[in-house]
């Protein structure tokens, strides 16, 4: 049988409980072991598509189409684990499923309830995942304590009652330093542990977020009241750059303490490549400056993936991007050389709605005049599509139809709408599709193939009707869909670096394996940036 680790939280949200679940990921991993990760939340929404940006942050793509939590971007960037549907539950998923099996009379008219019931099927879904991996890694949403969490925490309770030895519980937690005391506090730790004991659940390992190293006197305390064995008292301490966390958690230990634990050999660490990584990302040689032209600018948290990518790609050129965040609707009230003069590339990322569009497209007009490198992504490339339209094949008003009916130039639609599917919810293109590159284009160069697959989330696409006629007018179109035969790369030859792409590139890229085009662009950002410094 695989074995379980369950990753609860205390105290409070935002303590990393992803990213401490994917850091053991990768710590297992470079023992040899084969693992995959999964996450539960706890809230009533089938998953987090349907959720504003505001509310849930990023909402991440898998392959197979699914919309998910944050976290599994994690997952997929620390380790080599493939996320799908069966990756990422929210307790409405779990009743969505309840409830249909209610109404076809499953149940044999037996009272449905949330023990045995809900904690089933919960259980049943933490084995959905577990195909040929040693270890399975589960992190429960929420913060023990919570109303919402507690049929999770029951269900891992009874893991534990079934499966004894092969489950071990991880418990992130906060040990807060008072400034005013000059001390720091285990109470919050022991409190949220009496939570979980009161519950059945008794913690194997302590992660404790801190500021600082925890010394042995206050592990030693924390132990004493928790119950957890002082070796498993774990310092987790901030540091600026997430991909050092498996380290800090390797000079603890902590790989060694869970195998141990679960009885597994100890196998030899190899995190040489890791560390290198590392090791590189804390010397860069230089630095470029890219503008992140977007709407939702102030929440950084809906573009995780995003920004992770853009620092990927400087990583292979051994740089530091420093991204700056711009507000669109501004661009509207400043001119564009004010705001964007800074800028060694500009990117303009997926969104929804029209808030901001018309800056959008000015930042874009900027780019593509100044020459500077423009890489526009999903919205960013419908935007640069409308902008070419308008300003070089002179289609007067030309738009997308998501932010104006009234334009006698549909460059962007629905493509279902034209299809004459009823639009009934659901109609996004999500996931995985394929796509066929041009020769000698900028695409083809920085892939080094002809044949790539990327993951998409839009509702809208660019009009076939219009590729004739943009590209007479000598817009490049360098990548289609080859099954459905739609646009999904644009390009602008007589230009340093200028593409945009219908899909979301920067979910499949990892700080040990950066994604071709955002490599590409910061390679050609930090082109601009030398070339603007020798002319001044
Ligand atoms: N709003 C656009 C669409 O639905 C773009 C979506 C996106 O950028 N992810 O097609």
């Amino acid at each position: 049988m695989s074995k379980f680790i369950f990753v609860t939280g205390g105290v409070m949200s935002a303590l990393g409980k992803g990213i401490a679940a994917a850091s053991i990921g990768r710590l297992l991993e470079s023992r040899g072991y084969k693992i995959t990760l999964q996450k539960f939340d706890p809230y009533l929404n089938v998953d987090p598509g349907t959720m504003s940006p505001f509310q849930h942050g990023e909402v991440y793509v898998t392959d197979d189409g699914a919309e998910t939590d944050l976290d599994l971007g994690h997952y997929e960037r620390f380790t080599s684990t493939k996320t799908t549907k069966a990756h990422n539950w929210t307790a409405g998923k779990i009743y969505e499923s309840i409830l249909r099996k209610e109404r076809r009379g499953d149940y044999l008219g037996k009272t449905v309830q949330i023990i045995p019931h809900v904690t089933q099927e919960i259980k049943d879904a933490f084995f959905t995942v577990v195909n040929k991996n040693d270890i399975v890694i589960v992190e429960i949403g929420g913060t023990v304590g919570d109303i919402e969490s507690l049929p999770f925490l029951e269900a891992i309770r009874q893991m534990k009652l079934e499966f004894g030895p092969d489950i071990l519980f991880v418990h992130l937690t906060l040990v807060p330093f008072i400034k005013t005391s000059g001390e720091l506090k285990t109470k919050p730790t022991q409190h949220s542990v009496k939570e979980l004991r009161a519950i059945g659940i008794q913690p194997d390992i302590l992660l404790c977020r801190t500021d600082r190293a925890l010394n042995q006197d206050i592990k030693a305390k924390i132990s004493l009241f928790t119950n957890v064995p002082l070796e498993a008292v774990i310092t987790a301490q901030d540091v600026d750059n997430i991909y050092e966390i498996p380290l800090l958690f390797s000079q603890e230990n902590l790989d060694s303490i869970i195998l141990n634990r679960l009885g597994l050999p100890l196998g030899t660490r190899d995190l040489t490549k890791w560390k290198d990584m590392v090791q590189k990302s804390k010397s860069p040689k230089d630095e470029v400056d890219i503008a992140l032209v977007g709407k939702y600018a102030g929440l950084q948290d809906s573009y995780i993936s995003l920004n992770q990518a853009l620092c990927h790609g400087g990583e292979a050129h051994q740089l530091k991007v420093n991204i700056s965040w711009i507000e669109a609707e501004d661009l509207e009230h400043f001119s564009p050389e004010k705001v964007l003069d800074f800028a060694d590339g500009i990117l303009v990322p997926g969104g929804f709605g029209t808030r901001g569009i018309e800056g959008k497209i000015k930042s874009i007009t900027y780019a593509r005049m100044q020459k500077v490198p423009f890489f526009g992504i999903c919205l960013g490339m419908q935007c640069a599509s409308i902008e070419y339209a308008r300003n070089i094949a002179n289609l007067d008003k030309a738009n997308s139809t998501e932010f104006t009916k009234k334009t006698p130039h549909k460059i962007i639609f629905k493509w279902r709408e034209l299809k004459g599917v009823k639009d009934l919810g659901g109609t996004m293109r999500l996931g995985q599709y394929s796509c066929l590159l041009k020769k000698g284009s900028l695409a083809e160069k920085a892939y080094g193939q002809l044949e790539i697959s990327e993951r998409h989330r839009h509702r809208f696409e660019f009009n076939p009707a219009y590729e004739k006629i943009l590209s007479d007018a000598g817009l490049f179109i360098s990548g289609k869909n080859p099954d459905h035969d739609l646009v999904e790369i644009i390009e602008i030859e007589d230009h340093p670096w200028f593409l945009g792409c219908q899909f979301h590139p920067e979910f499949k890229s990892k700080p040990m394996d950066p994604h071709p085009l955002f490599k590409a662009f910061i390679g050609a950002s930090y082109d601009y940036r030398n070339q603007r410094d020798k002319n001044k």
